[in-house]
């Protein structure tokens, strides 16, 4: 089969289409053909070499959709032609977190494409628990989204958060990947949102999408703004896709509030005060990843029209170098997706 490996760490012209063996379905696996997959963050970080533990010689990818071709032995749950989504990550099913439905935080969970094989190849084979089925008639390219972007978020908002009708929202980073999802979440759960962009030329789309406020602050600073806006009573809940934009966070919250953190995109710490929290009684929680069932339920709200995938731009899979440069260069607003073999 053919798989795009990361033949070494750098740029986009590092990922490099190989024809590889075709894996084979172990006892309790289903062999899934790659219908779509998503181009991540997390991917572009892999590929520079930025990520502990990253390793070459992989294939990357942790946004799969894709049909079953065949079922290995034991497999009772799924069966040829399912659609199905792939779980970004392989979980024990045994620890005491699987155990309370947290595959998200599994003792055994390894990065992916590095303890898993990437989504970037024609074929992947999956133990038949991390294959989570696919309403009938979702695009393939909607269900990619469903695991990493869509249920990261949902879990943040609704699990974490508890993000209620009427409640106010800040979302920073709102026009990449998960906020571009998150804008929508807020709306379908009741709640008003504030989104944070960098960009001014980005200012309309989250308008289109339902942002109920933007705030263009190219330097980071929209405390104040965010402060206006919400009659100097602060946001309920924030969730923070950036990470050194934390601080700023802080300063917006109202009494009581929940701060998830989702993203940290340069790495650094960052200064909190521990009197702020107090004061305001600021809860700030870190949070990463999806369940099975969060994911069950953002496949649900895709089906349901809820949420619709935000997708910038479709490469093959052959394409997936250029896939990663127009990431690379900021050129796109949601995700980029690969379809196809030319
Ligand atoms: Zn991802
Ligand atoms: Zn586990």
């Amino acid at each position: 089969m053919k798989a795009v490996i990361l033949s070494a760490f750098g740029g986009p012209d590092t990922l490099q289409v190989q024809e590889v063996d075709t894996p084979r379905p172990g006892p309790g696996d289903v062999l899934v053909r790659v219908r779509a997959a998503g181009i991540c963050h997390h991917d572009i970080l892999h590929r520079a070499g930025k990520l502990p533990g990253a390793k070459t010689g992989v294939v990357l990818g942790h946004e799969t959709a894709g049909e079953v071709i065949e079922v290995g032995a034991d497999v009772i749950t799924h069966k040829v032609g399912d659609a199905v989504v792939i779980y970004q990550r392989q979980f024990c099913g045994m620890c005491r977190n699987c155990l309370r439905g947290r595959q998200d935080m599994c003792r055994a969970l390894g990065l992916p494409a590095v303890d898993t094989v990437g989504g970037y190849a024609e074929y992947v084979s999956v133990p038949a628990s991390m294959a989570i089925s696919v309403p009938a008639g979702l695009p393939w390219q909607a269900a990619a989204l469903a695991c990493c972007p869509i249920g990261t978020s949902l879990r943040a908002l609704r699990t974490l958060a508890n993000v209620s009708p009427g409640d106010s929202v800040l979302i920073t980073g709102a026009s990449g990947g998960l906020g571009i999802h998150q804008i929508q979440i807020v709306k379908a759960l009741g709640a008003r949102s504030i989104a944070v962009t960098s960009s001014p030329a980005k200012a309309e789309h989250l308008k289109a999408l339902g942002a109920d406020e933007v705030v263009v602050a190219p330097d980071l600073k929209f405390g104040a703004e965010v402060w206006r806006l919400t009659g100097k009573q602060g946001v309920d809940v924030a969730i923070d896709n950036l990470g050194m934009t934390l601080p700023e966070v802080l300063r917006t919250m109202a009494q009581g509030g929940i701060v998830v953190v989702l993203g940290n995109l340069d790495g650094k710490p960052v200064d909190v005060s521990p009197g702020l929290l107090i004061g305001r009684r600021i809860r700030i929680a870190g949070s990463g990843s999806a369940t099975l069932e969060d994911i069950r339920h953002a496949l649900a709200m895709l089906a349901n029209g809820q949420i619709k995938p935000i997708i910038s731009a479709t490469v093959s899979f052959d394409e997936a170098s250029h896939g990663h440069a127009l990431v690379d260069a900021k050129a796109v607003e949601g995700r980029v997706v690969m379809e196809g073999w030319s």
